[in-house]
C-alpha cells in the first residue's frame, strides 16, 4: 500500500492498526469472516472504475465487455453452487436485497411476517424503526418462552390470524436449523410467498452443514460477507418464475449501477466456497460452536436454545449477574470481540439488554478447532467472571495474541509471526 501510505498517511496508519487488531484478537462476532487474499485484491480491483447498470447483454453504458463475462461467472457460480433457478448478484447488501424482495412482491401496507427482531430476527423483516414496518403492516411470531425454540404450530397460527402476503424464515442470532419443509407448507395454507434470508448460515448451506432452503423457497436473499466468506455484498436467488420481477425489482426498482468489484470478489468467494476445503470448513464452523457451546454449558452458562446446530451462540447472562453490555465490554478488553444481544423475552432494553451473540465462522477460518474452542470458554468464563478485572484482562489479552500468532488470519499472515 505505497501510493496508499504516501497520499494518506491518516487512512493508511487506521488500515494497518485495523490489520493488526483483526491479527490478534479472537473475533467472534457471528457476521464477521476474514475473506482470502484473492477476495481482498478482486474487491481492491479496477472494475470499482466502472458502471454498468442493466444486465449482461442489456446495459445502459458501452465497455462492458469484461463487465458482463465477470457477472455472469458470479451467477453462473452462484446457481451451480446452490442449485438456484435464477440469481441476482447485484444488490449492494442484505438489506437491499430484502427491500428489493418487497417491491417485487408486495404493496406499502400489505401484510408480511417474520420472526421478532429481539427474538434473533433481522431489522429489515418487519422492525417498526426499519422501512420494512414503516411500509408495511409487519406483524412477527416470537420463540417459545419455555425451549427458546420455534413453535410451528404458533407461527401456523400467526400466519392463518394475519394473512401475510409474504412469509419470511430467517434471523440472525438463533442458534438452531429452520424446517424449511414446515415454513413451506404453512405459507402454502395461507397462500404467502416464503422468502428464506439465509445472511447468516448461507457459508453452512454452501458447504453441505446446513440443510438448503433453495428446494423450498420462492425467493432466498443472502449476505455474501457473514459465514459465506465472500466480499460485503448479496444476491437473490429465486425460481425462475420470479426471475424477471426479481431483476426489475433490484434495477431499475431500488439501485443505479452495480459495484462491478464486489461482484468479481463474489465470483471468487464462490469459486473458494465450491471447493472440497470449504465442505470442511463448513463442518468445523458447526462442530467449533458445538465444543463451545458444551464449554460454556459446563461452566454454568446459559444458552438459548440450550446449545447450537449452526455456527452462532446466544448465551443468557442473567444467572452470571452481569449485562451484556459490561460482558462485551469486558471480553473486548481481554482480546475476546463479539456483541451485546438481546435474549428473546429479554426484560431490559435493546441497548442494554441481557445477553452476547458469539459466532464462530472467523476464528474457524484461521484454523481454530476444538482445542481452541475450549480455551476460548474458559477464558469467556474467567472474564465475565471478574468483569472489573483490568489486570486478568491484559493478561488475558496476551495470550488470546500468543494464540492467535499460532493462527495466521487469511490475508494476514504477514502480521503473525508465531
Ligand atoms: C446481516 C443480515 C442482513 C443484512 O445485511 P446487511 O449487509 O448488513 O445489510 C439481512 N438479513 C439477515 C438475516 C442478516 O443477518
Amino acid at each position: 500500500m505505497n501510493n496508499l501510505q504516501q497520499q494518506d498517511q491518516e487512512i493508511y496508519d487506521l488500515i494497518q492498526q485495523e490489520e493488526q487488531r483483526q491479527a490478534d484478537k479472537i473475533r467472534l462476532i457471528a457476521s464477521e469472516n476474514y475473506v482470502s487474499s484473492a477476495v481482498m485484491e478482486a474487491t481492491g480491483s479496477v472494475f470499482t472504475n466502472k458502471y454498468s447498470e442493466g444486465y449482461a447483454g442489456k446495459r445502459y453504458y458501452e465497455g462492458q465487455q469484461y463487465v458482463d463475462q465477470v457477472e455472469l461467472l458470479a451467477i453462473q457460480r452462484a446457481k451451480d453452487l446452490f442449485g438456484a433457478d435464477h440469481v441476482n448478484v447485484q444488490p449492494y447488501s442484505g438489506s437491499p436485497a430484502n427491500l428489493a424482495v418487497y417491491l417485487a412482491f408486495i404493496k406499502p401496507g400489505d401484510t408480511i411476517l417474520g420472526m421478532a427482531l429481539p427474538h434473533g430476527g433481522h431489522l429489515t423483516h418487519g422492525s417498526k424503526v426499519s422501512i420494512s414496518g414503516k411500509y408495511f403492516n409487519a406483524e412477527s411470531y416470537s420463540l417459545d418462552q419455555e425451549t427458546g425454540t420455534l413453535d410451528y404450530d404458533a407461527i401456523r397460527a400467526k400466519a392463518k390470524a394475519c394473512k401475510p402476503k409474504i412469509l419470511i424464515a430467517g434471523h440472525s442470532a438463533f442458534s438452531r436449523v429452520l424446517d424449511f419443509a414446515e415454513f413451506r407448507k404453512i405459507a402454502d395454507e395461507v397462500n404467502a410467498l416464503l422468502l428464506v434470508d439465509m445472511a447468516h448460515f448461507a457459508g453452512l448451506v454452501a458447504g453441505g452443514a446446513h440443510p438448503s432452503p433453495i428446494p423450498y423457497a420462492d425467493v432466498v436473499t443472502t449476505t455474501t460477507h457473514k459465514s459465506l466468506r465472500g466480499p460485503r455484498g448479496a444476491m437473490i436467488l429465486c425460481k425462475e418464475e420470479h426471475a424477471q420481477a426479481i431483476d426489475k425489482a433490484v434495477f431499475p426498482g431500488i439501485q443505479g449501477g452495480p459495484h462491478n468489484s464486489t461482484t468479481a470478489a463474489i465470483a471468487v468467494a464462490l469459486k473458494e466456497a465450491a471447493s472440497p476445503a470449504f465442505k470442511e470448513y463448513a463442518a468445523q464452523i458447526v462442530a467449533n460452536a458445538k465444543t463451545l457451546a458444551t464449554t460454556l454449558n459446563e461452566q454454568g452458562f446459559h444458552l438459548v436454545t440450550g446449545g447450537t446446530d449452526n455456527h452462532l451462540l446466544l448465551i443468557d447472562l442473567t444467572n452470571k449477574g452481569v449485562t451484556g453490555k459490561v460482558a462485551a465490554k469486558a471480553l473486548d478488553a481481554a482480546g475476546i470481540v463479539l456483541n451485546y444481544n438481546a435474549v428473546p423475552f429479554d426484560p431490559r432494553k435493546p441497548f442494554d439488554p441481557s445477553g452476547v451473540r458469539l459466532g464462530t465462522s472467523a476464528v474457524t477460518s484461521r484454523g481454530f478447532k476444538e482445542a481452541e474452542m475450549v480455551k476460548i470458554g474458559n477464558w469467556i468464563n474467567a472474564i465475565v467472571s471478574a468483569p472489573e478485572d483490568q489486570a486478568l484482562q491484559a493478561e488475558t489479552a496476551q495470550a488470546v495474541k500468543d494464540l492467535c500468532a499460532a493462527f495466521p488470519a487469511p490475508g494476514l499472515e504477514h502480521l503473525s509471526k508465531g
